[in-house]
């Protein structure tokens, strides 16, 4: 007898859980994506005790239909994408069809959504991947996900999990990434019961700077921008002397989407070389717009990283992007100097 056998359906859905939903800021960030995708203008999130107990995100986007509504929890079910070649245009930040299929696997969730064209609402409820019928409910158009008792029924992943606090922390970490990636939408952020933060929808992404970073910071900003062929590279870049001890205050956005590239990371130390103290870090908000087929986000369950088609053009427009920026202000002499 042979010793390998095919797993059960039940242990592959754990597995694959677990790749996507680390901890409560994973559901999070997922349910912030989906009501992203949805077209949402207004998006409020809120958690207690740091989100272990309790995770609600209210949107106002376009919605789930009912007969949509069972699927949408199946693994590898989505709306965004069809066939193969679509992962070579994706438009969306998701596609893999696996969030919400995780997501249900680990926790209790309830699901309130309406349609603007349906005249009431509906509503599924899924305990460990088992589903309940689908009920009718009174809502607004939009959808609204709680999220229960997370690793409830995976009692070892629990105990993983850090404080009521720190996964707090890690939430609200997710939720500025967002809120600095989407600064047209408004978002809101309860945690244990308090507003902590409260975000209207602006234009530009200054303003949301200066509410997770102070205003000292985002006075000191450079606006940096170039676009070479399809590639436009724009953003801020901190002045020097607001640079920091960790790499923590850097962001790279490509579509919208938080990720996290060493390469471009090296590129931005290599531009502020010769201002900064061994040590310092700079600190930097930059956003990456390149035609889909230059870059594969199909690299990690959450997608945190990317593939660019082509670095090494992307590093040499970052470097010399923000270099000129530099050399068109006030560090001009600094950078002589140091020259
Ligand atoms: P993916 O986002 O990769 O498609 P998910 O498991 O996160 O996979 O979601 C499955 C599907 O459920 C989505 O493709 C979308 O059609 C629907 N959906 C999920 N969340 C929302 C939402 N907040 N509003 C509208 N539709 C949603
Ligand atoms: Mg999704």
């Amino acid at each position: 007898m042979g010793i390998i056998r095919q797993l059960s359906a039940a242990v592959i859905n754990q597995i694959a859980a677990g790749e996507v939903v680390e901890r409560p800021a994973s559901v999070v960030k997922e349910l912030l994506e989906n009501a992203i995708d949805a077209g949402a203008s207004r998006i409020d999130v809120a958690v207690e005790r740091g989100g272990k107990d309790l995770i609600r995100i209210a949107d106002n986007g376009r919605g789930i239909g009912v007969d949509d509504l069972p699927l949408a929890f199946m693994p590898h079910a989505t709306s965004k994408l069809a066939e193969a070649d679509d992962l070579f245009r994706i438009a969306t930040l998701g596609f893999r069809g696996e969030a919400l299929a995780a997501i249900a696997e680990v926790s209790k969730v309830r699901c309130q959504t309406r349609q603007a064209d349906s005249p009431e609402g509906s509503e599924i409820s899924i305990d460990a991947g088992v589903a309940s019928p689908i009920r009718s409910c009174g809502c607004p158009v939009g959808t609204v996900f709680e999220v229960r008792n997370l690793f409830a029924n995976t009692p070892v992943r629990r105990t993983f999990l850090k404080s009521d606090s720190t996964e707090a922390g890690h939430v609200a970490e997710m939720f500025s990434r967002v809120a600095l990636a989407h600064p047209t939408i408004h978002l809101t952020f309860r945690s244990a019961g308090k507003l902590v933060h409260d975000l209207p929808a602006v234009t530009g992404i200054n303003e949301r700077i200066a509410v997770f970073f102070g205003r000292e910071l985002a006075d000191s900003l450079l606006w940096i921008e170039s676009r070479i062929d399809d590639i436009h590279l724009w953003g801020y870049v901190a002045h020097p002397s607001q640079s920091r001890s960790s790499a923590k205050g850097q962001f790279l956005f490509v579509g919208g989407r938080y990720v996290r590239d060493r390469s471009l990371g090296h590129a931005l130390s290599e531009a502020y070389r010769g201002l900064l103290m061994v040590g310092r870090s700079p600190v930097a908000f930059l956003h990456l717009d390149l035609p889909p087929d230059q870059v594969d986000v199909n690299v990690h369950p959450t997608k945190v990283e990317v593939r660019f088609r082509d670095g090494q053009r992307i590093y040499s427009q970052l470097l010399a992007t923000v270099r000129q920026t530099f050399l068109a202000s006030d560090l001009h002499s600094r950078l002589q100097a140091n020259a």
